[in-house]
């Protein structure tokens, strides 16, 4: 069943088992299907189904060459009991909105997974999905996973792909821009198939040394060669996206089960955005029949998607700044190229264009009839560190609930922006657990702030009567088993040495 392309050729097609195989098109362009919206969700039967039961129907429309077996136990495997709350999504109202208009509001709660953070979602999903697209009647061949973190990915990654059968994985995180927490869950991750080494440079130079690597034909021969081919976790990978567009449903199926809304009202969606993999997976959720008025696009200091979505011109020739949020702390969002083909009706073309603009001069222009269609859709807004301390105080002082800085670049943008016109109920998406960045939020919120996380985590428990997640919390603990360092131009050399272990 041949269904996805590459966002920038028509041809060849791929079934989704291969697509999720490969990671990326061989023009470095994403894969697409133009199925996308011909099978919709049937809205008023979504309060009686759970997360497990939708994750199998929204999986099974967007990868229809696995069968309902494999997607059952994929879904069984990934999140029966692996999530800290049985609805594994959760929502949270909001006592206050954050918004002067007092439409209400709600958090989602993605972050209860095993690294505590959103990621997680997509991650444990990955190699349950990459363990069944094996279509070479077993000749052996092994994947190697390489992934270039900003900081929760790799963890997430490691945590799904640990001894993960016919898999091996290594993450490359830029040097000394990761929180301690994230560098330690990294760097104490146990399994034998997995390498993690930290860049000397930002994560956008490891990212696209990350895709270098991916183009380099002479490396994919000499892995070839031994057996091995390689593969992205990033939120390229179609098997990375597909598993985020479930809890999207299951925010609308708790609203409606809450009485919160009727069948068919519309919602408003607030993401934290980097990468633009979370936020896309709201698009596709909308094209599959979920009433959503707009998905707002919360971004940090790197206002990239901002100035895009106000002006249509994507340009990445701009100062780069390291903020409290190193989730979003991006200036290539790589899935926007998918956005970009949806909205223009699939014209390949003009995404090849593009994209070529973007790889030559750092910078694109859409035409502005496509940047009109697009802002339908999407609203936007950023977050500067004083805001998004602000933020996270103000949310304290009005609900008595705490977020880490990701989430609070998005509730700040929901207290600016007013709620698209017909709007009944507005969603935040909390991407992380405060507790992966308990200096910054202890910091906001005005607490005496030790300059050690690990102490930070016990003054927030003690000040908000909430508790750090276990596997947070113990990390001091464990011994490290990582330490290499490598500089960009050493990371292909790094995999291949990597590859060799398998
Ligand atoms: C990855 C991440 C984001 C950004 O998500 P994208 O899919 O890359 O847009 C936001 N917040 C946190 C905590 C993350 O880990």
């Amino acid at each position: 069943m041949g269904l996805f392309h590459s966002t920038r050729s028509s041809a060849p097609t791929l079934s989704s088992k291969e697509a999720i195989r490969r990671g990326i098109a061989a023009d470095g362009g994403l894969f697409v299907s133009d199925e996308l919206g011909a099978r919709r969700i049937d809205i008023p039967t979504l309060p009686g189904k759970g997360y497990l039961e939708l994750a199998r129907e929204v999986m099974g429309i967007l990868l229809p060459d696995f069968t309902a077996d494999e997607l059952a136990a994929c879904v069984e495997e990934a999140y029966g009991g692996t999530f800290a709350s049985d609805e594994v999504t959760p929502l949270v109202p909001l006592t206050r909105s954050p918004g002067a208009d007092g439409t209400p509001a709600y958090v989602l709660e993605l972050f209860g997974g095993p690294t505590s953070a959103f990621k997680d979602v997509a991650l444990q999903m990955l190699p349950r999905l990459m363990a069944r697209t094996g279509a070479d009647g077993g000749s052996g061949e092994r994947i190697m996973i390489v992934t270039a973190t900003s900081g929760d990915t790799g963890k997430a990654a490691l945590a799904g792909f640990a001894g993960a059968p016919g898999c091996g994985i290594t993450v490359f995180y830029p040097e000394g821009k990761v929180s301690r927490v994230q560098e330690l869950q990294m760097t104490t991750q146990e399994g034998s198939n997995v390498a993690v080494c930290g860049v000397r440079g930002n994560f956008d130079d490891a990212q696209s040394a990350v895709k270098r690597i991916f183009a380099d034909e002479g490396l994919a021969e000499r892995l070839r060669a031994q057996g091995v081919v390689l593969s992205s976790a990033n939120s390229i990978n179609v098997g990375r996206l597909v598993p985020q567009v479930v809890y999207y449903f299951a925010a609308y199926a708790q609203l409606l089960r809450a009485g919160a809304v009727e069948p068919g009202d519309e919602v408003e969606f607030c993401v934290p955005t980097g990468n633009f993999g979370d936020i896309l997976a709201g698009y596709y959720a909308k094209r599959m029949g979920l009433p959503v008025s707009r998905l707002i696009v919360a971004s940090d200091r790197n206002n990239v998607l901002c100035d895009f979505l106000d002006g249509g011109t994507y340009d990445r020739n701009r100062p780069f700044y390291t903020t409290s949020s190193p989730s979003m702390d991006i200036l290539v969002s790589s899935n926007l190229e998918r956005m970009l083909y949806y909205a223009s009706d699939g014209d390949c073309d003009l995404v090849a264009d593009l994209m070529a603009h973007l790889a030559d001069e750092g910078a694109y222009k859409v035409p502005a009839e496509l940047l009109a269609r697009i802002r339908e859709d999407f609203g936007c807004g950023w977050a500067d560190e004083d805001q998004v301390a602000a933020a996270i105080r103000r949310c304290w002082d009005d609900n008595r609930y705490v977020i880490d800085p990701h989430t609070a670049c998005g509730y700040h943008v929901l207290g600016e922006l007013a709620p698209a016109p017909g709007t009944a109920a507005r969603v935040l998406l909390s991407t992380a657990s405060p507790y992966k960045f308990p200096r910054a939020v202890a910091g906001a919120l005005g607490l005496f702030c030790p300059p050690d996380d690990f102490a930070a985590m016990k003054v927030l428990e003690k000040a908000t009567g909430t508790r750090a997640p276990k596997q947070l919390a113990t990390l001091e603990g464990r011994p490290v088993l990582h330490g290499d360092a490598v500089d960009v131009d050493g990371m292909a050399a790094y995999v291949e040495a990597a590859a060799s272990r398998l």
